[in-house]
C-alpha cells in the first residue's frame, strides 16, 4: 500500500469545554483531489489549521508522508512540503505578479526577500516564476500590480507563491470565497489542472465546485467524519444529504 501524502489519527482539538476537533481520522491519498465539505462551524478550518501546526492539536496524530509532524512547528512543515494560502499582503499588492512570484521563489532558493533586486539577475529564478505563472494562467497579466487585478487572478496569485514553495501537499481554505461565479469555475478548473504530483486538500462550500474537482470526499459534522468517500458516495448518501446537502439547498 502506498503511504497517504497526509494522515491524522485520532485528531483532537478543544477551545476550552468545545470539542471543535473530534477525533478526526483523514487520509489523503498522495496526489488526491480530496475535497473538506460541511456545514459552517463543522471545524473544517480548524482541521486546516491542525494539519499546518497554527493550532496545536489536544491529541492525536499527524502524518505527512508517513513521518509523524504532529510536534513540528509551522515553517518546519513548510520545508517538508506543507503549504497553504495567504491573503496577498500590502508588500505584495503594490509589486508585480511577476516580481511577486519570483520573490517567493528566490526566497525558497535561499535569497532573502530584502535581496529581491539582484534577484533579477539571476535569470532562472525569473525563469521559474514565469513557469508558475504560465501554469496558473497569469501571463497576460504578469507584468500588472496584483492589487489592480480581479479577485480570482488575486487568490491564482496567492495559490502561485503557495507553489513556489515546490510543495508536495496544498491546503487551500475555500480559495473561490469572495471570487464572483463568473470567476471561480475558471479557478476550479486551472486547479484541477495542477500537476498531478501535488495533493490538493481544500475547503469549498460550492458543491458544483467539488464534485467537478475531488475524486475523494470527507464531510465533516460537529466536528466529526461522518463519511469519506468518492463524490457519487458523497452524493447519494442519506444521511449527508440529510446533514448537509438538504442545508445546503434551502439557502
Ligand atoms: P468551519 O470552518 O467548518 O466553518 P471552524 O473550524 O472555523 O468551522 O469552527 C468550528 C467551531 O470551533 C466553531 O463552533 C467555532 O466557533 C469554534 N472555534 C474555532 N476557532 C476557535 C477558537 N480559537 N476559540 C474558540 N472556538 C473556536
Ligand atoms: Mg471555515
Amino acid at each position: 500500500m502506498t503511504v497517504p501524502a497526509l494522515q491524522t489519527k485520532e485528531l483532537f482539538k478543544s477551545f476550552g469545554s468545545f470539542v471543535a476537533t473530534n477525533g478526526v481520522d483523514l487520509t489523503v491519498a498522495a496526489g488526491g483531489r480530496h475535497a473538506l465539505i460541511g456545514p459552517n462551524g463543522a471545524g473544517k478550518t480548524t482541521l486546516i489549521n491542525l494539519l499546518t501546526g497554527f493550532l496545536s492539536a489536544t491529541s492525536g496524530e499527524i502524518f505527512l508522508d508517513g513521518k509523524d509532524i504532529t510536534a513540528l512547528p509551522q515553517h518546519q512543515r513548510v520545508k517538508r512540503g506543507l503549504a497553504r494560502t495567504f491573503q496577498i499582503n500590502r508588500l505584495f499588492a503594490d509589486m508585480t505578479v511577476l516580481e511577486s512570484v519570483a520573490m517567493a521563489v528566490g526566497e525558497r532558493r535561499g535569497f532573502g526577500a530584502r535581496f529581491w533586486r539582484p534577484i533579477g539577475r539571476f535569470g532562472d529564478v525569473l525563469d521559474e516564476a514565469a513557469q508558475l505563472i504560465e501554469r496558473l494562467k497569469l501571463t497576460d497579466v504578469a507584468t500588472r500590480r496584483t492589487r489592480d487585478l480581479a479577485y480570482g487572478k488575486q487568490r491564482l496569485i496567492e495559490i502561485a507563491l503557495a507553489l513556489a514553495a515546490q510543495p508536495r501537499v496544498l491546503l487551500l481554505d475555500e480559495p473561490a470565497a469572495g471570487v464572483p461565479t463568473s470567476e471561480s469555475r475558471e479557478l476550479f478548473d486551472t486547479l484541477a489542472q495542477l500537476p498531478a504530483d501535488v495533493t490538493v486538500l481544500l475547503i469549498e462550500h460550492d458543491m458544483d465546485l467539488v464534485f467537478r474537482f475531488a475524486d475523494r470526499i470527507s464531510v465533516l459534522v460537529g466536528g466529526a467524519v461522518l463519511l469519506e468517500g468518492t463524490p457519487d458516495m458523497v452524493a447519494t448518501d442519506p444521511l449527508v444529504r440529510e446533514v448537509y446537502l438538504g442545508e445546503a439547498q434551502d439557502v
